[in-house]
């Protein structure tokens, strides 16, 4: 059995959905599909409570508009109109609880972490329905199973939660033994589980991957397929190298490395429960279904030259902290961290030397991390201060620690292109080196570094 997860970019629109339907019905008998909400309506819900908060009068649009949108889609799905009539009636009765739940942030003017994730649910909750009915109008069998009559369980934690995989696989096990037939088409809804207590918890923004990693983990699945609207992983991005090619095969550390900077092929937190079960990852991409696209297992071939991809994100800012030994300081950097997760802030990485703790955080976060921790009373450090103007850029490839050279390579290769490397993070792995450049020289690194891993 595959589990194949069907992320949002692909889901767009009407035209875009009926392809996706159309492949599902061509392939995906006997399989288990786990589905993004349709493109754009997880922020049209999130956005939605701000309204809400802000306005009771705002929420009947905020219905109508995702109506409306669904409404399109479903056009595009089902020819037959009473059956698409029926379906919009089954709908009806989840956007009447959404606006219930809606009015009740609106009246209590409070929006709890509880009522934020189980409103943020509906889009993929949707999705999964219409998706199903779709099948099931051209005579397919299928049918649609909630997470939590599925099983799946989570830790309890809000916008950020984890499954206990022991007990979810236990649940979908039995679950799968009593719905599946050879025939059957099964959707998931992604992003989120159960806790043990029954609160709703989403496994945050993104998350849909994390789901159908678990639940290929959990059944124990032939391999995981992610279907996208691109090639796979690539040796940079194509927006910079128009010539980069496609990573034919990745190890689960490349693939997690490359998911943290750039690539937004998959959620960080994807390969997490697959790589403990031994499960293959494919990256399919929906426009040429029978390409391999790039496969993510265990034994994967290594590079010529060891770096398989070049890689950046310019969703990064420093946060600088500086003190005098720093390494002999009790309780300084927990101080820090602590204050800062208080503030809902996360931390991307940390790089510390004896006179100056470098914080890297998102560009959304820096100035709202930066004042957190102006407030720590007494004031842990001498002085502070933001770099905002950078990227981080990373060479992946397993193996480029114990392979001499490569980091003399890398960065003789930024420096002969005349590029000044602000701050390096090595050491910590053994399939990435990151490191941070003024943003106008990026374009010029990610060239120098394409130019002599692959060319
Ligand atoms: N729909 C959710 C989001 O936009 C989860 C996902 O698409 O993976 O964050
Ligand atoms: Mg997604």
């Amino acid at each position: 059995m595959k589990v194949i997860k069907i992320g949002g970019g692909c889901l767009k629109d009407g035209p875009a959905a009926g392809k996706i339907i159309k492949l599902i019905a061509k392939r995906g008998e006997g399989d288990i599909f786990v589905v993004s909400a349709f493109y754009g309506v997880t922020d049209i819900l999130i956005s939605g409570i701000e309204k809400a908060l802000d306005n009771e009068d705002n929420i009947p649009s905020i219905i109508t508009s995702l109506k409306t949108l669904h409404n399109t889609i479903i056009k595009s799905l089902i020819d037959d109109i009473n059956k698409r009539k029926q379906l919009s009636k089954d709908l009806s009765g989840f956007f009447q609880k959404l606006e219930r739940y809606y009015y009740g942030v609106s009246f209590t003017r409070e929006a709890t972490p509880r009522m934020k994730d189980m409103i943020a649910t509906y889009g993929e909750r949707i999705s999964a329905h219409i998706l199903s009915k779709s099948l099931s109008s051209m005579g397919k069998e299928s049918c649609c199973l909630l997470p939590e009559d599925a099983g799946i369980i989570s830790d309890g934690k809000f916008m950020d939660a984890s499954a206990l995989m022991t007990k979810t696989s236990r649940n979908l096990i039995a679950a799968m033994d009593s719905t599946m037939t050879p025939e059957k088409i099964v959707f998931i809804p992604g992003f989120y589980g159960m806790s043990e207590s029954g609160d709703i918890t989403t496994f945050g923004r993104g998350g849909s991957d994390y789901s159908a990693a678990v639940v290929a983990a959990s059944i124990k699945a032939d391999v995981l397929e992610i279907w996208k609207d691109t090639q796979g992983f690539m040796t940079a991005d194509p927006d910079n190298i128009p010539h980069c090619k496609l990573i034919p095969e990745l190890t689960y550390e490349e693939a997690a490395e490359l998911s943290y900077t750039g690539a937004g092929i998959l959620h960080p937190r994807t390969v997490e429960p697959v790589k403990k079960a031994g499960i293959d990852i494919v990256i399919k991409n929906t426009y040429h279904p029978n390409a391999p696209g790039s496969r993510i297992t265990k034994n994967a071939y290594t590079a010529p030259k060891i770096i398989k991809s070049v890689s950046y994100t310019t969703d990064v800012s420093v946060l600088k902290i500086y003190a005098t030994g720093i390494g002999a300081r009790f309780g300084i950097l927990s101080q820090i961290t602590e204050n800062l997760a208080s503030s809902g802030i996360n931390i991307k990485s940390v790089v510390t030397s004896q006179t100056c703790i470098s914080l890297l955080l998102s560009r959304n976060d820096i100035e709202k991390g930066h004042q957190s921790i102006r407030k720590i009373r007494p004031t842990p450090y001498r002085k502070s201060s933001t770099i905002t103007k950078v990227a981080l850029v990373s060479i992946v490839g397993e193996g480029l620690q114990n392979n001499r050279g490569i980091a003399a390579k890398c960065f003789t290769a930024v420096s002969d292109a005349n590029v000044n490397i602000e701050m390096i993070s090595s050491g910590t792995s053994n399939a990435a080196l990151y490191f941070l450049v003024h943003e106008d020289k990026l374009d010029t690194t990610i060239n120098a570094l394409h130019n002599i891993f692959f060319d």
